[in-house]
């Protein structure tokens, strides 16, 4: 099932989301949903999105590895460079703006994957971008609410 994409201003895209229980993660309706969120971002062209964005508020993020698309659970950053970086970014939440966002170089991210194992995903380069603007979804927090310059053209698909 492919759902539709919630766009600002709604208000379940400013709400912070809740914590997945360990035991939620294996039922079959908590599995189906992982899967219909990461047809959603492949039928968006996106390289992450965040569960609340198709109004379901919980701490659940997919990112477009090396490996393909990941599910990644409850998603906690536990370590933030001081070192800063400036990139473009736009969001499916918010169509046809983009803005110049700063944001850690790098991040550490802990998480759980699919079946419930804990993992540090890779977050080199540009992952660590798209990691921090996802965990941010789950906060209700937007690029927007952050981006220096906002522009009306750009190609980031985050
Ligand atoms: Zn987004």
């Amino acid at each position: 099932m492919i759902f539709e994409v919630l766009t600002t201003p709604n208000p379940k895209l400013r709400e912070r989301s809740r914590e997945v229980l360990v035991n939620e993660i294996k039922t079959p309706e908590m599995q189906k949903f992982f899967d219909d969120l990461v047809e959603t971002m492949k039928v968006e062209d996106g390289i992450g999105i965040a569960a609340p964005q198709v109004g379901n508020n919980i701490r659940v993020i997919i990112v477009l590895t090396k490996k393909g698309p990941e599910v990644f659970i409850n998603p906690e950053i536990t370590f933030r460079s001081i070192k800063k970086v400036k990139e473009e970014e736009g969001c499916l939440s918010v169509p046809g703006v983009y803005g110049i966002v700063e944001r850690c170089k790098e991040v550490r991210v802990s998480a759980l994957d699919r079946n419930g194992n804990k993992i540090q995903p890779d977050t080199k380069g540009f992952m660590s971008i798209i990691f921090q603007h996802e965990i941010d979804h789950l906060d209700g927090i937007l690029f927007i609410d952050r981006a220096k310059k906002i522009k009306a053209e750009g190609t980031s698909r985050i």
